[in-house]
């Protein structure tokens, strides 16, 4: 038996984990941690009869150790996630909640030598270039669950560093890649993601291409390449979901439904591809996979991304806070999409990057574009 925690238990991620656990049978949830969903947390945890409930925020502490009555053990707020982090009882972290809260239990599972399977590509972008220097020599395994680095991860199982010519991550282009004009979209229209289903933030992200941005980031730190080897192609169909180049000219890719159950299933179970396809791919009824180059004019935040990467420092951290207060003044009707990747545009322009970033260099660069975003917002 493996004994998964779970950070975010009650999200997208956090739900098709449980799922992915049950269906895998050797698996154990050793502790489910949620956001502010504390009812779902309490179905799951009557579900799947954990060792310790938690929520990642401290002021559900009162209200969750009521709900719980002594049937649990608690954990609160990250000094409860970092205690799992670092418990021998735990196999197997999994980061599945939104925001870079998780930065230190990520760090110190992997320090711990475990494996963390994480979802969050927020902590990756925000803290790249500290993970940039302290991933190599640490000893956990970090394996992405997002879809695209589970592709390319699997692609590059065996694979010598010096054989790699370049990565291309694909990207669906979301509902607008063939939209001439970007005026007027509502949110409703651009939550409707055509492969995908998933939570509010990322599928904002899929339709301004943000998301693939801040993928190319995520795939650098960890992959450890530098941005003119990491190649963005919008690929509608979202079969292919990772595809590396090697120098001999081979390109080796990872196929399957755009079903996240499968990069979950193969985070838990790597090197290794257990349990059994929920709906398999059945390639012959793949008509056509096609890929197109991406438009930089319609869709900035993808340059603006690469141009973090390259610049590095704070720049990445102040990318990520600006989309999401912009990103939620979208969702919540105070601004336009067009309006939504202006504010991004011009609040990470306008930033001055730390060069070589401590952590509380990333913290007040993210307060920082927290409130220039709001700013302009208005
Ligand atoms: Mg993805």
């Amino acid at each position: 038996m493996k004994r998964v925690a779970i950070i975010g238990s009650t999200g997208s991620i956090g739900k098709n984990t449980l799922e992915v656990i049950k269906e895998l049978g050797d698996y154990e949830v050793y502790a489910l941690i949620s956001g502010n969903n504390i009812p779902l947390l309490l179905r799951q945890a009557q579900e799947f009869n954990p060792e310790y409930v938690g929520s990642v925020f401290s002021d559900n502490e009162k209200r969750l150790n009521e709900l719980v009555k002594n049937r649990w053990k608690t954990l609160i707020g990250i000094e409860g996630c970092n205690e799992l982090a670092i418990s021998e009882e735990v196999d197997i972290l999994v980061i599945a909640s939104k925001g870079t809260l998780t930065f230190e239990p990520l760090i110190k599972a992997l320090r711990c030598g475990k494996r963390v399977a994480t979802a969050n590509k927020e902590t990756i972008v925000a803290y790249a270039p500290i993970l940039k220097s302290i991933l190599p020599a640490i000893q956990g395994e970090l394996i992405p669950i997002d879809s695209e680095h589970s592709g390319i991860y699997q692609s590059l199982l065996g694979a010598e560093r010096s054989n790699i010519s370049k990565i291309i991550l694909p990207a669906s282009g979301g509902p607008f890649y063939k939209r001439e004009s970007f005026e007027g979209i509502s949110p409703e229209e651009a939550l409707e993601h055509p492969n995908w289903k998933m939570g509010s933030k990322v599928t904002i992200d899929s339709a301004t291409l943000m998301n693939k941005g801040f993928e190319v980031i995520e795939a650098s730190v960890l992959f450890g390449l530098s941005s003119d080897e990491i190649e963005v192609v919008i690929h509608p169909q979202s079969i292919v979901h990772g595809m590396v180049l090697y120098k001999d000219g081979s390109v080796i890719s990872q196929l399957s439904k755009p079903d996240m159950r499968i990069p979950i299933r193969f985070a838990l179970t790597a090197p290794e591809h257990r349990g059994s396809a929920f709906d398999p791919l059945d390639i012959s009824e793949v008509k056509t996979l096609t890929f197109y180059k991406v438009d930089e004019n319609k869709f900035p935040l993808l340059s603006l991304a690469y141009y973090a990467l390259k610049e590095g420092g704070t720049l990445p951290a102040v990318l990520a806070a600006s989309d999401e207060v912009a990103v939620n003044a979208f969702l919540e009707g105070k601004i336009g999409f067009i309006r939504l990747m202006d504010i991004v545009i011009e609040v990470t322009q306008s930033h001055s990057p730390v060069k070589e970033p401590e952590i509380k260099d990333i913290i007040e660069a993210e307060e920082w574009a927290i409130f220039r975003s709001k700013e302009l917002i208005g």
